[in-house]
């Protein structure tokens, strides 16, 4: 792609980003390369060997055309992006990731409300080699200054954060880790690069769970992570120690995903702001954590920072227990209840984040006393008023034990 390409609207980058002749041959997709062997074309070729380059045949573990059509279509939708590694989930992109750019003795800060199997990998893996992790509250940006040493090399941020929603300032987190010489790594599986190009929000790598909105429909698992040049050959070389790869019929997936992604955000964006603006209304709602939703919480960075949402946002319960509030999740008949998200299909689950936090509390103190469960909604591609009259005989189920 060109970069004058990069003008284009969305939906025709989307269309044509990673569509290159020479991989998609004389069909619209790239045909799903099944491959282990390469083959050179005799002793002398073998002998000089192929360059370990990108797009250039070398053996499968370095991919094939399939797999550098993905990369090369998430790589053109993240401006700033000089490469991206395709990881086998969303957690191994965040794993390989931190790998990449830490060693023994180094010091990790760690956002307080990250995605929770980061959290266990710093408290475990990342811990056993010898890095040890900070957790920083997003929100209280002097004391995140106020944490670098230096040992710390690397940032982890989320925004907004897993199950509690808060949007915080990345641009302002990033501009503190560059300054003090630490690289910083987004997980922006919420925005995707669509939402929230964050490399020109100033992060190093874009970590994205492709799981959700590019694969869309709930039956792959795939990660990817994005850098400039210099971070992109680290992680590419890393990856290549490790011996990552992804399969490409799962790839193949992912790219069909792509093509649509935009109107799928598009539409569970739209539904996921109509319902929250409902709940907003139910005096069994406490408080509804949608940052699309004005005057909820995050929303002023959010319109400031962030072309685009989703269909993933929380509510918490005003003055009802945990069995109420499994009453009114397990009621529901649209809404399963599962882990992950960005399908096609609605998914609900109840979260007490509390037990994660060690650098913030769990509710806010300024929200005083008394219950505050929570309950996550990932809005799928249904019609909004039937999750509404779903989520409204759940609160009556919810009442009437
Ligand atoms: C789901 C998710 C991941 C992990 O993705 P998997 O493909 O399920 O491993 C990482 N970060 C966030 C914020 C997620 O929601």
């Amino acid at each position: 792609m060109s970069d004058s390409d990069n003008d284009k609207g969305l939906g025709t980058r989307l269309v044509g980003a990673g569509r290159r002749r020479e991989w998609t041959g004389p069909v619209v997709n790239p045909p799903v390369w099944r491959a282990s062997t390469h083959f050179y074309e005799d002793c002398a070729d073998l002998k000089a060997g192929h360059p370990n380059e990108d797009g250039q045949f070398h053996y499968g573990t370095r991919g094939a055309p399939t797999q550098w059509a993905l990369a090369d279509a998430l790589t053109e939708l993240e401006p700033g992006a000089f490469g991206t590694m395709l990881y086998p989930s969303g957690l191994a992109a965040l794993s390989h990731s931190l790998l990449a750019v830490l060693k023994h003795g180094d010091v990790l800060l760690m956002t307080d409300n990250a995605y929770d199997p980061s959290r266990a990998l710093a408290n475990t893996v990342l811990k056993n080699m010898g890095v040890e992790t900070r957790f920083f509250d997003p929100l209280d940006l002097d004391g995140y200054a106020e944490l670098f040493c230096e040992r710390t090399k690397a940032v982890l941020l989320e925004s907004p954060g897993s199950l509690t929603i808060e949007v915080c300032d990345i641009p302002a987190l990033a501009e503190i880790a560059r300054t003090n010489g630490a690289v910083s790594l987004i997980d922006n599986t919420w925005a995707s690069s669509l939402g929230f190009p964050a490399l020109e929000h100033g992060c190093d790598i874009s970590i994205t769970a492709l799981t959700k909105h590019a694969g869309g429909h709930a039956d792959v698992l795939m990660g990817s992570a994005s850098a400039g040049e210099k971070l992109y050959r680290k992680l590419r070389i890393s990856a290549q120690r490790l011996g990552t790869v992804v399969s490409p019929d799962d790839t193949a997936l992912v790219l069909r995903g792509v093509r649509t992604m935009e109107l799928r955000l598009q539409r569970t964006t739209e539904s996921a702001l109509v319902i929250a603006k409902w709940l907003q209304t139910r005096t069994e709602v406490s408080r509804v954590l949608c940052p699309m939703l004005p005057g909820a919480p995050g929303h002023d960075l959010w319109k400031r920072d962030f072309s685009g949402g989703c269909g993933l946002f929380s509510f918490t319960l005003a003055n009802a227990d945990a069995e109420a509030r499994a009453r009114l999740v397990d009621s529901l008949k649209l809404f399963d209840i599962g882990y992950s998200w960005g399908g096609y299909e609605s998914l609900a689950i109840p979260f007490d984040p509390a037990k994660n936090r060690s650098a913030s509390a769990w509710p806010p103190a300024e929200w005083g006393t008394g219950e505050h469960l929570g309950v996550r909604l990932a809005i799928g591609l249904e019609d909004p008023k039937d999750l509404i009259a779903d989520l409204e005989l759940g609160f009556a189920v919810m009442e009437n034990s």
